[in-house]
């Protein structure tokens, strides 16, 4: 069976800025026939942007009317962040099929989510998505007050000054909710692999109780390679793993 992703054709229809580093991108166009979601609410999909062979990946914010919107944030530098500074609309881009991780156990009575700017497009799906209890902690820079419903417990933390996340030590002095759940995170890597660690020596949570994602690698080191997790995660599942193992696994295919 090939595990690759099938991509398809898109163009940028529209750009708006959403907050001081959030901008939304809406893709359209006859080559995104056949595009279908997942359903999964943190799906995503590889974006390659014109002249480019690498491709970074973007959460699917939705899917409506032929219209794919995605919401990319602006950092520092980046190959995608430049292409979306210069302009973008009207360039064709690739896209991905999606793919998403989220799975909460049938017995779960609340959800807890940790994220920063760039886990705030799955937090909004997940949310709007789930009836249980939930409790959001967003580490971000921006003001959005209404990015995620109104109904939801929302714990916003500054952006230290350094730029440096803080959400590991931030999870590690959580008061948990009792009885079975479900603890999904995503932001900088080095965060979320002390936060696998912390869940599965200290909490003893069973790997089907929380998905925890690198989505991006601080600056200073060598930037990982482009990998594709959609492969990986199918791997994974066909040989068993838990989401805990897939997940390392993408980790160790992004070192090279
Ligand atoms: C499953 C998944 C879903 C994702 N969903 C989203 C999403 O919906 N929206 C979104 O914006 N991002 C999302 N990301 C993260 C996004 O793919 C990365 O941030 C990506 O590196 C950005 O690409 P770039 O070309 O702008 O920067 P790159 O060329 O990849 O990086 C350039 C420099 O910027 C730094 N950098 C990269 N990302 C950030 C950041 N977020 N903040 C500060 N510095 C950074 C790097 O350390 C590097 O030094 C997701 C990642 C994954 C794996």
């Amino acid at each position: 069976m090939s595990t690759r992703a099938r991509q398809y054709d898109a163009e940028v229809l529209r750009r708006s800025r959403v907050s001081d580093q959030l901008v939304r991108l809406v893709l359209g166009g006859p080559g995104l026939a056949g595009f279908e979601t997942t359903g999964v609410p943190d799906e995503w999909v590889g974006l390659v942007v014109p002249g480019q062979f690498q491709s970074r990946y973007y959460t699917v914010r939705s899917w409506e009317r032929g219209e794919l919107t995605t919401d990319v944030v602006i950092h520092d530098e980046g190959l995608v962040t430049e292409w979306v500074a210069r302009g973008c609309v009207g360039d064709p881009v690739q896209v991905t099929e999606p793919k998403g991780s989220f799975v909460m156990p049938p017995d779960a009575g609340w959800l807890i989510l940790v994220g920063d700017l760039t886990a705030m497009p799955a937090m909004a799906r997940i949310t709007a998505s789930v009836e249980l209890p939930t409790h959001v902690w967003a580490e971000v820079p921006d003001e959005l007050g209404d990015y995620l419903p109104a109904y939801t417990t929302i714990h916003w933390l500054d952006q230290p000054a350094d730029g440096r996340s803080r959400l590991a030590s931030v999870v590690e002095q959580l008061d948990w909710p009792e009885g079975p759940g479900y603890f999904w995170m995503a932001g900088e890597s080095s965060q979320m692999r002390a936060i696998r660690k912390h869940l599965m020596r200290e909490r003893r949570l069973p790997s089907t109780a929380y998905d925890v994602m690198g989505y991006w690698r601080a600056g200073g080191v060598r930037q990982p390679r482009a990998v594709d997790p959609g492969p990986i995660w199918r791997a994974g599942k066909a040989a068993g793993k838990s989401d805990e193992e897939i997940w390392a696994d993408y980790d160790r295919a992004r070192d090279g």
